[in-house]
């Protein structure tokens, strides 16, 4: 078998009548069933891209994070939590009163935790009111009980809360303080009117049905049982298992018992092949990851001689995963935001990022100055650094072996933060969507006209017969 395959810089997308500009693209995917993005971009589980600080600000601004797992369980899981917790707008644990209280105690409870409103509880700890500065501004007797001065029946959010639900509440009541009971009355939360006024000012956040933020973290088939307990009970959104080969026996049965053992999604991969694509997908992946080798710091396919040339992969992969409606996440190998376009114009729903992320100001370590330029540390996850620091299961290698690399260990130049960068590739996408007449993704997806360019095709594509003397913020050949 002979197959001709081609990468990103092999093809263009081929221009197309259009009706809609740039700025009206809808660019929210669905990262698996009951996750939707509203950026198509998630960054790469590696030691020097997604830490607790890039995955929320990725988050804020509409993409995800996956954490890696050169961490340790508990670490790993204090991170996805931090990320979970970081627009907390339901307190978990509200101060409260009794019903049994006096005016003077709850006044007491107020200036010593600096709150200005108390959800009251009957003894079985169900809600009887709640007490407020409005309720007590008018209230000269201490000595009162709380159950004649507080607001009776107060307006609730019943069950798990939801963003829209609770907004609306407060609008439509003029109320600052909405408490949350189950089903019995029982208090369960508390949500005040400045928690929600933090997440007003991230418009673009991808978040769960309760309005935290969505993170994913990385897993493998060998350390999987000892992290899952420990991220389902920080809420993950996801798990990716993190392999450099997906189609391998190890890695179905690893999807297929997390999914039976603790029911979170599952991104399964890598896989560069149709079969690999269907049977990750038979073995209950809720949405499966495709590269093999088109990482900029992966030395695969020298190291290995294999590998599919990321283009042809994503086509195939996707027109496999398309038959079951499973999402494609074209991991490695973006260098530009033009790479994105023909990524999902090839059929993916979204992509993973690497290197261009790990210059960002919020990526792990520290910025070095080489010859009067700013640049951050890069690694693969198979690089004898990253392997030292416990990554070598992804690439087969056992803790005593002497190792057989299979990434290399650089630098990148320095990016700034990640809003303005990721904001510079989401309209670069959008550009694009806008040139070939495509308003939303599903249209991208389903557009699938490319044409192929030859080396002169490809130097013409780039900025060619001049010295760059002002860098853009989206184009740069170092
Ligand atoms: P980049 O964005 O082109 O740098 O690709 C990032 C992707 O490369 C990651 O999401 C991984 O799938 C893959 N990767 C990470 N480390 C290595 C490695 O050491 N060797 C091969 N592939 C790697």
């Amino acid at each position: 078998m002979f197959v001709e395959c081609y990468s990103y810089d092999d093809v263009l997308l081929l221009p197309g009548y259009s009706q809609i500009l740039p700025k009206d693209c809808d660019i929210t995917t669905t990262l698996c069933d009951g996750i939707k993005l509203n950026v198509p971009i998630i960054s790469a589980a590696m030691d020097t891209v997604t830490e607790e600080k890039l995955a929320i600000a990725i988050a804020l601004e509409g993409g995800a994070g996956v954490i890696h797992r050169n961490l340790s369980p508990e670490e790993q899981a204090r991170q996805a939590g931090a990320v979970k917790r970081y627009l907390n707008w339901v307190i978990d644990a509200p101060k409260t009163v009794g019903g049994d209280a006096k005016v003077k105690d709850v006044k007491a409870v107020m200036s010593r935790f600096n709150v200005s409103g108390l959800p009251v509880l009957d003894s079985g700890g169900r809600l009887m009111g709640i007490i407020t500065g409005r309720d007590l501004r008018f209230c000269r007797d201490d000595e009162l009980m709380v159950t004649d001065v507080m607001t009776r029946n107060p307006v609730v959010e019943e069950g798990e809360p939801s963003v829209s639900s609770a907004r609306e509440k407060f609008d439509k009541h003029r109320i600052e303080k909405l408490p949350v009971v189950d089903s019995d009355g029982r208090l369960t939360g508390l949500i005040t009117v400045k928690d929600m006024e933090k997440h007003a000012l991230y418009p673009k956040a991808a978040t769960d049905k309760s309005g935290r933020l969505i993170v994913g973290a990385a897993v493998s088939p060998q350390d999987y049982n000892v992290r899952m307990p420990l991220l389902k009970s920080m809420k993950i959104d996801f798990v990716v298992l993190d392999t450099s080969h997906g189609d391998s026996k190890n890695v179905m049965e690893a999807v297929r018992d997390i999914k039976e053992k603790f029911g979170v999604p599952v991104i399964g991969g890598n896989v560069a092949t149709k079969e690999g694509t269907r049977r990750l997908i038979e073995a209950g992946a809720d949405a499966v990851k495709v590269g093999i080798g088109p990482g900029s710091i992966c030395t695969t396919r020298v190291v290995a001689g294999i590998g599919v040339p990321q283009f042809t992969a994503v086509w195939d992969c996707a027109e496999e995963a398309a038959k079951k409606g499973i999402p494609i996440i074209a991991d490695g190998g973006i260098k530009f935001s033009g790479d994105i376009t023909k990524a999902i114009g090839a059929g993916a729903d979204l992509v993973m990022i690497g290197n261009l992320f790990a210059g960002l100001k919020e990526a792990p370590g520290s910025e070095i100055i080489f010859d009067g330029r700013i640049y951050k540390e890069y690694r693969g996850m198979g690089s004898l650094g990253a392997i030292a620091d416990g990554s070598g299961d992804r690439y087969q290698i056992g803790k005593d072996e002497t190792p057989v690399p299979e990434g290399i260990e650089g630098r990148v130049p320095y990016r700034g933060e990640l809003k303005s960068y990721l904001n510079q590739l989401g309209s670069g996408l959008k550009k694009g969507m806008g040139y070939c007449g495509c308003k939303n993704i599903a249209e991208l997806k389903a557009y699938r006209k490319f044409v192929k360019i030859s080396a002169a095709g490809l130097r013409e594509s780039h900025a060619h017969d001049i010295t760059i003397t002002q860098e853009a913020p989206n184009y740069s050949r170092s």
